[in-house]
């Protein structure tokens, strides 16, 4: 049975749309503009800005009385309500799981919010485990933590795939435990990061799609720097993989 590893935040879920919708609500509840929710997501970046530091840019833009620790409170909890699970997100894992695939979940992040996360939406029902950085006390990119996640599951990390949105957490990451990989461009260009993908997909689903037929695809998208890319929008909805080298820059 193939080890499945998948990322979490804007991999199974929209988190950048849960966060959009939150600073949208928290600006209105201090009557504050459109344009600062905006800027409340970009000051955030996903996730990656110390929540302590975006507490304090918050108080500072708005002068706000309540305590960094209740901002950053906010900050990790407030969304979790606006997160969704896609129907098709819950098709692919659960196609994969009856074709003998093994998902498991490798976040980053603090154990609290992701098992949140993983529980308010399901997706607990839907994978086969999960590891967090928190927890296990390694992050991606490191390569023990898809290690911790293969020996959970009890399966070796050959002949796995790795899931996942971020260049260098989850492709490089992924690449160098061993893993192949697939990357969720969500509309973004590659980076030029070192190594590429596997494969790169436009979707989850699309992804998982791409994961299934990877006995073919894999010798294909490795060949001669390309990058394969599968498609599923044929006419007759047959999977298509088409193969062409990834741009640089
Ligand atoms: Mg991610």
């Amino acid at each position: 049975m193939p080890l499945l590893l998948i990322d979490l935040d804007n991999t199974l879920i929209d988190r950048t749309e849960a966060f959009r919708r939150w600073a949208q609500r928290y600006v209105d509840d201090i009557e504050a503009s459109e344009a600062d929710a905006d800027w409340l997501s970009s000051v955030e970046r996903d996730g990656y800005t110390p929540r302590i530091e975006v507490a304090e840019a918050m108080r500072t833009r708005w002068g706000i009385e309540a305590s960094i620790e209740e901002i950053v409170e906010d900050l990790l909890l407030g969304h979790l309500v606006d997160i969704e699970l896609d129907k098709e997100v819950v098709a692919a894992l659960d196609r994969a799981t009856r074709l003998g695939w093994h998902p498991v979940v490798v976040t980053n992040g603090t154990t609290r919010q992701q098992e949140l996360k993983l529980g308010r939406t399901g997706l607990d029902q839907h994978v086969r485990g999960w590891v967090i950085s928190e927890a296990v006390g390694v992050s991606k990119p490191h390569q023990r933590i898809f290690a911790l996640a293969g020996e959970l599951a009890g399966l070796p990390l050959q002949g796995g795939w790795m899931i996942g949105d971020h260049p260098l957490a989850d492709v490089g990451g992924g690449h160098a435990a061993g893993l192949s990989t697939v990357w969720l461009r969500r509309g973004r260009t590659w980076p030029s990061a070192s190594p590429q993908p596997t494969c790169i997909a436009d979707s989850f689903p699309q992804a998982i799609d791409l994961v299934l037929t990877g006995g073919e695809a894999l010798e294909t998208c490795e060949s001669d720097g390309t990058t394969g890319e599968v498609r599923t929008d044929t006419a007759d909805g047959a999977l298509e993989v088409a193969f062409s080298a990834i741009p640089e820059g």
